[in-house]
């Protein structure tokens, strides 16, 4: 089986380096520095074992998963792979550093592939040694749990690199769709402008925090209200994303609402710091207004 390699062992390349460990990838993973490495794959182990417990994975396939992912210093050992994966912090500096460095050791047909959420990547691949072999897979979180990947060709992304990721989604067992290289692609595109549209509606007044997301998940049928997946995403990403669409698109429907800018200049990003939409600290999620 290929090796592939995945640099950045945060929640995403941890994610990723599961997966493909579990569809049979020997997987090379990379973060900082080893120690950051070694703690992803710690994290996946667990991950693994709760799998165990719950009886949705047998010990042998968790011990032969875990078997398959080498966690190295640096990318200097990524030149076996077929296919690198980059799932680092999402800053463009940080990218086109990972890229240089990688591109004095990638394979001479090996394709190079970003999970970025929404640099674009045409720009991103000025950046990598071959912008050919260059492409975006955007992946969701938690990696193991959702089932699409987005695959976005950049300008010169090639047909060849581009049925490496089809081969690869298909070994994963997830569905692929392909967007073109603008803002947002497709889910963050459509997803987003419910968000802020929600965030605009809440500051207007037109409703509380939990009619708003009643409303939307019973009226639309969906899994969770938009307050409560903003929450969920990071309040600091959803108008991260925002600001990309607003910027890329030039078009006044996407300006982030200024109760979303409020919130992220309070430091009240959602889930990940205790306070969103909703309160966290105690046992159920409590609408803060
Ligand atoms: P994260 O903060 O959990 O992980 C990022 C990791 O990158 C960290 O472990 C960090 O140490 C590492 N890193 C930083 N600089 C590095 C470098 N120079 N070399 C190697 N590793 C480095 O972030 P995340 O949520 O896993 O996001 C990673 C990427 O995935 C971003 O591009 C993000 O936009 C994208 N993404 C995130 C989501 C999501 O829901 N979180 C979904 C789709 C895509």
């Amino acid at each position: 089986m290929q090796t592939i390699g995945v640099i950045g062992a945060g929640q995403m390349g941890a994610g990723i380096a599961q997966v493909s460990a579990q569809a049979g990838y020997q997987v090379l993973l990379s973060d900082v520095d080893l120690a950051r490495a070694e703690a992803g794959k710690a994290g996946i182990a667990k991950q693994l074992a709760r799998a165990v417990e719950k009886g949705k994975l047998q010990p042998d396939a968790r011990d032969a998963a875990l078997a398959r992912i080498e966690p190295v210093a640096s990318v200097a050992a990524m030149g076996r792979c077929a296919l690198v994966i980059e799932a680092a912090t999402e800053r463009e500096e940080i990218k086109r550093a990972i890229f240089a460095t990688v591109g004095k050791v990638l394979g001479a047909d090996a394709a190079l592939a970003s999970n970025t959420s929404s640099i674009p990547i045409t720009r991103l691949a000025q950046a990598s040694p071959d912008p050919a072999r260059f492409i975006g897979v955007h992946f969701f979180n938690p990696v193991p749990v959702m089932g699409l990947i987005e695959v976005i060709r950049g300008l010169a992304t090639s047909d060849a690199t581009v049925a490496v990721i089809e081969a690869y989604a298909t070994a994963l067992g997830k569905q692929m769709v392909r967007a073109n290289d603008a803002p947002g692609f497709i889910v963050n595109r459509v997803l987003m402008p419910m968000i802020n549209e929600a965030c605009f509606a809440l500051g207007e007044g037109v409703a509380t925090i939990r009619d708003i997301d009643l409303a939307c998940q019973l009226g639309l049928n969906h899994p969770m209200g938009p307050l409560t997946l903003a929450d969920f995403i990071g309040l600091d990403t959803c108008l991260e994303i925002t600001r990309v669409l607003f910027e890329g698109t030039g078009d006044p429907k996407f300006r982030p609402a200024p109760l979303l800018v409020k919130y992220v200049e309070a430091g009240w990003y959602g889930r990940k710091t205790g306070r969103g939409f909703y309160d966290y600290s105690g046992e159920t999620p409590e609408p803060t207004r």
